[in-house]
């Protein structure tokens, strides 16, 4: 062990670094101007809000002041568009960033974190980041969720129980159901984080929602993210809702100015926008619809409820590489996924031409 690695916290040492999907920087320099169809982060393929432009363009002059330091402004929007307290919202840089307060606010060495199987990496990078201990929970062979699974790997140790819903990468949900019985039956001493960043896109009646109700017996934390169905990933906001007996704690380790000035106000400005909210859920709609073609041709198609679909090719590896020859960026690499893509809706033309390329190479494979 070199002296730098003795140095460096033990918990560090462990922690794999997160691959992202390219960024759109890296694919222009890869593919030198040619064009890419980019569905490969779950990005609103509608593009930001145009009141999030305007809001941000207005807000420019002012860049050389401080943001507000509780994101009051912001808060306020987001508690009244739930029926929440504003004191019951938590805003981050990202809803990466609460995943990581979060972690960092209740986790210590030798806590137990349960996480779904497959499931978005976040959840267990916060875990380990504390040196706390991950229990991968299987979802069941449909790729739901296994409630009493979930219960029974509950010990004295365990803290936080993870479910994304919809689950990022199989795009399914966790019903009312289900939930209702995990926290009738669950010790008081866990605490359940519902992350709920593809809920809106969802159309499933019978899913977990985020309610003032679920959040009022103190044990729910629910995160919502600008990223997605907002489309401002590249600005970095994201939200939780919970008591505000939590985000006391909470509060005592976040950095003074998590939230930019401009992610503030574009946020706030997003989340009036009822046009984009509409045209993006239709968008996404219709693409899902046209994923039915690929089952025509035998391909495994998860039925999902969130803005992308995971589609089994056999080898995700090998159709990453046949994708990426075609200038189509998906993502693969979820562990246990490994005989799956999964591709984000995208514009009308972009799912066109890589479900005719998916066609295509299942021909060619059979
Ligand atoms: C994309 C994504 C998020 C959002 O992360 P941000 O940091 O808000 O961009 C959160 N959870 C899941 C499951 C995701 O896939």
């Amino acid at each position: 062990m070199t002296t730098l690695a003795r140095q460096v916290r033990a918990a560090i040492l462990q922690i794999q670094p997160y691959v992202a999907g390219l960024s759109d920087d890296t694919v222009r320099q890869q593919f030198g101007g040619q064009a890419v169809v980019k569905l490969n982060s779950n990005e609103n393929a509608v593009g930001p809000s145009r009141l999030a432009i305007e809001a941000i363009l207005s807000e420019l002059e002012q860049i050389h002041h401080y943001p507000d330091p509780s994101s009051d402004l912001l808060r306020q929007a987001i508690a009244e568009f739930h029926g929440v307290q504003r004191d019951q919202v938590l805003v981050g840089n990202g809803s990466d960033e609460v995943i990581r307060l979060i972690s960092e606010t209740f986790l210590s060495e030798g806590d137990e974190v349960l996480v779904p199987a497959p499931t978005f990496s976040q959840y267990q990078a916060g875990a380990f980041l504390m040196g706390a201990t991950v229990r991968r929970i299987p979802l069941s062979q449909d790729f739901q969720y296994d409630v009493d699974a979930f219960l029974s790997a509950v010990t004295n140790r365990t803290k936080l129980l993870y479910l994304c819903s919809p689950n990022n990468p199989t795009g399914t949900v966790v019903s009312q159901h289900a939930l209702s019985r995990l926290l009738a039956q669950l010790p008081s001493h866990v605490f359940v984080v519902l992350d709920f960043a593809y809920n809106d896109y969802a159309r499933d009646e019978t899913r977990a929602v985020l309610t003032p109700q679920l959040v009022e017996g103190g044990r729910v934390i629910a995160l919502q993210t600008f990223s997605k169905l907002y489309g401002l990933a590249g600005l970095r906001v994201g939200y939780a809702v919970a008591s505000a007996a939590i985000w006391d704690y909470v509060h005592r380790i976040r950095e003074p100015f998590n939230v930019n000035r401009l992610a503030q106000r574009a946020a706030a400005a997003a989340l009036m926008d009822d046009q984009h909210r509409t045209l993006s859920r239709l968008l996404c709609e219709r693409g899902m619809d046209m994923y039915g073609r690929l089952a025509d041709v035998g391909y495994v198609v998860i039925p999902s409820q969130a803005n992308f679909v995971s589609v089994r090719t056999g080898d995700g590896e090998r159709t990453y590489q046949q994708l990426l020859q075609e200038g189509i960026l998906v993502r693969k690499g979820f562990a246990g996924m490994e005989e799956y893509v999964r591709i984000t809706m995208g514009l009308e033309e972009e799912n066109e031409q890589c479900i005719l390329a998916l066609l295509r190479l299942s021909t060619v494979s059979s």
